[in-house]
């Protein structure tokens, strides 16, 4: 499968490009986070590249940086957005990867979820 940087047909790439609106909670040259339409918890946001990767299963030793990022900025957004301090709070980081994994939008995203419980999901 080949990784364009732009998929016309996407749903987060029409969400990245405007065309589709989204409650943003940062943004930046290379990545956009915006609020799940259907949220499992009080905080649930999804953390995007702006490049169109399918899924981690596409990832190549040129997008570690960019992950890498994802991933120091999770914990930070998380704790903008009203996530309770590690340990007595946190969050859930999760990548649904293809069909077995449960993946609906095929563009690579990281959920964060949290915020104080019961949940409606997770
Ligand atoms: P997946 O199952 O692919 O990991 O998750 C896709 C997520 O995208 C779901 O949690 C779903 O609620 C969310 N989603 C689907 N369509 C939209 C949309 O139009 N806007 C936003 N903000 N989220 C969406
Ligand atoms: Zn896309």
């Amino acid at each position: 499968m080949s990784t364009l940087s732009h998929d016309p047909n996407c749903l987060f790439c029409k969400i990245i490009a405007g065309q589709i609106p989204s409650k943003k909670v940062y943004e930046d040259a290379e990545l956009l986070v915006f609020n799940d339409i259907q949220p499992w918890a009080p905080v649930h946001f999804l953390m995007v590249p702006k490049l169109h990767i399918p899924s981690m299963a596409q990832l190549q030793p040129e997008h570690a940086e960019l992950v890498g990022r994802m991933m120091v900025l999770a914990p930070q957004l998380a704790a903008q957005e009203g996530c309770r301090p590690y340990p007595e709070g946190g969050f859930r980081l999760i990548a649904n990867t293809g069909d077995d994994g449960g993946q609906e939008v095929q563009h690579l995203h990281f959920h964060v979820i949290g915020g104080p419980r019961p949940w409606r999901k997770g």
